[in-house]
């Protein structure tokens, strides 16, 4: 049968209706852009269809699914915080789902490793490759497939690092903080909310833009933006160090109106205010990075890729720049660091009970902005905010983000891992987009012991959770094989179909938790608290 003709006002139509479909899966909390998995019964032969959701953290990707992470989030603060326990730290053996997505990391792996050798881009593969590092992690599997470089110098920047001035205690195994018994025998472990900001950089008016934008220091605020997840990592160590045991974190990093990161810090345990302040001051991180102080190269005469050696060249003389190890090696004893990161010395801590009214309203505040990014969570109205975030844009330009920065050929040092195609100015780095605001680091920092489960088992208890109160047996995992279903596999579904999909299993799910909640009398509240989650 020969498909009808379509006018051109059904034609129009067409994409309303898609938008319709995405509106209405949104509406019901479904996933806008499912992954489609073929789902092969082992025992039976038969095949099904499952749509996953596509996980994503950012609202502006797929609203439902930030929503989801946000709330799983939540629930992975508020059950760590507490702890009265040693949480127990046990991997298991990987799954079907986990192997998928690691046979799917390792294709992706080779087909960049091909496009490299052929010159080509590898942007998109290597954010393919970041996404599914992420799958991984979310499927439960601790760590990541490629194991970091082999560190091939022998000659440490670590070391260079100073030893902070502070009295050390040997860590001990314990994570748990201390507990305080009252007189009537009630016993307390009190937790800490921490927020620590960024130095200051120039007085700022209320809206955060500079009094005297000419004297704010935006290049000190972009490299201690740059290195703000290292200054995080020696405050953990000493804080570690100086109270003796293990401690444990959850944190969200965030930007501030005067757009420096500032980070929300629960903390297990708890530690007075004069000893933080010791803390503080004595934690600081030093860049040993070569000197950057002098531009060698300019736009309209850059070092020049050399295809036979792999390296880059002086336009003019046709010498070799300084590899970067090379570079390292020549910082002298008596160089100074290229930056060092500390934070202000202004900073909040509160202690907080378990189950209190103020732990609710503190993990409001460390999961309030984790949907979106962090240049859009103070969107810029006024011309003075523009101004400011322009300026802050510039200043982070030809920053250097890392070792491996394009904008180090400006100053006449090749970067580590070299490749043609490089330009100052237009690193490709996360830190030098507008919407990271220089931190290009991970917004939600969790220590490793902190709940005792990864972010995949909060998920599972929460299915768990639902699959019982809807009555529903789980499935046997070991009972099925799974596959993505690409474009030209016959059984693959368009997006518009999987919609259709996505917002009918939402209906039949919210239609089984009303049933579900009729028969069992649960407070409306916690239900539709659980399926925002679910
Ligand atoms: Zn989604
Ligand atoms: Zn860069």
């Amino acid at each position: 049968m020969t498909p009808a003709r379509q006018t051109r006002a059904q034609r129009l139509a067409m994409p309303l209706a898609r938008q319709v479909m995405r509106d209405l899966a949104i509406e019901h909390g479904g996933c806008i852009r499912p992954v489609q998995l073929r789902r092969t019964d082992i025992t039976t032969g038969q095949t099904d269809q499952v749509l996953v959701p596509c996980g994503h953290t950012l609202a502006t990707v797929c609203p439902a699914c930030a929503s989801r992470a946000k709330t799983l989030r939540a629930a992975q603060c508020r059950e760590g915080w507490h702890l009265d326990t040693e949480p127990a730290i046990a991997p298991d053996d990987p799954d079907d789902e986990q192997q998928m997505w690691v046979e799917r990391r390792a294709e992706t792996q080779r087909d960049r490793d091909e496009a490299a050798a052929a010159g080509q881009d590898t942007a998109e593969l290597d954010e393919l490759a970041g996404e599914l590092d992420e799958l991984i992690t979310r499927s439960g599997l601790r760590g990541h497939v490629l194991p970091a470089q082999p560190a091939r110098r022998r000659r440490s920047t670590r070391r260079r690092q100073d030893t902070p001035d502070l009295p050390r205690k040997p860590i001990m195994a314990r994570t748990i903080g201390r507990t305080y018994t009252a007189p009537d025998g009630t016993t307390y472990r009190p937790s800490m909310f921490l927020t620590l900001t960024c130095d200051s950089y120039g007085t700022v008016r209320e809206d955060g833009t500079p009094a005297d934008a000419d004297s704010y220091d935006y290049p000190r605020a972009a490299r201690d933006a740059i290195h703000f997840a290292a200054l995080f990592d020696r405050l953990v160590q000493n804080l570690r160090r100086f109270l003796g045991y293990d401690v444990q974190y959850f944190a969200a990093v965030e930007p501030q109106r005067r757009l420096a990161p500032h980070v929300h810090i629960a903390i297990r345990g708890t530690i007075s205010r004069a000893d933080l302040r010791r803390v503080l001051a004595a934690t600081y991180h030093q860049v040993w990075w070569p000197p950057a102080d002098h531009v060698r190269y300019e736009d309209d005469e850059l070092p020049v890729w050399h295809e036979a050696s792999g390296r880059y060249l002086d336009p003019t003389t046709g010498a070799f720049l300084p590899t970067w190890d090379q570079a390292l090696d020549a910082i002298g004893t008596t160089a100074e660091p290229l930056h060092v990161a500390r934070f202000g010395p202004r900073f909040d801590a509160k202690g907080v009970l378990a189950g209190s009214k103020d732990t609710a309203r503190c993990i409001g505040y460390l999961t309030k902005y984790l949907t979106k990014q962090l240049g859009h969570c103070h969107q810029a109205q006024t011309d003075a905010e523009h101004a400011h975030a322009e300026r802050l844009a510039d200043a982070l330009r030809y920053e250097l983000c890392s070792p491996a920065c394009a904008n180090w050929l400006r100053y006449g040092i090749e970067p580590k891992n070299p490749r043609p195609g490089l330009r100052p100015g237009q690193c490709k780095g996360k830190a030098h987009r507008r919407e990271y605001l220089g931190y290009g680091g991970r917004r939600v920092l969790v220590s490793r012991k902190w709940s005792g489960k990864t972010l995949a088992d909060h998920r599972a208890d929460r299915k768990a959770w639902l699959t019982e109160a809807l009555g529903i047996s789980a499935t046997d995992p070991a009972r099925y094989s799974w596959e993505p279903v690409t474009p030209g596999d016959p059984d693959y579904m368009p997006n518009g179909r999987r919609l259709l999909h996505v917002v009918a299993d939402r209906l039949k799910w919210q239609t089984a938790l009303d049933e579900a909640r009729r028969r069992a009398g649960v407070q409306a509240a916690s239900l539709s608290a659980t399926r925002r989650a679910a």
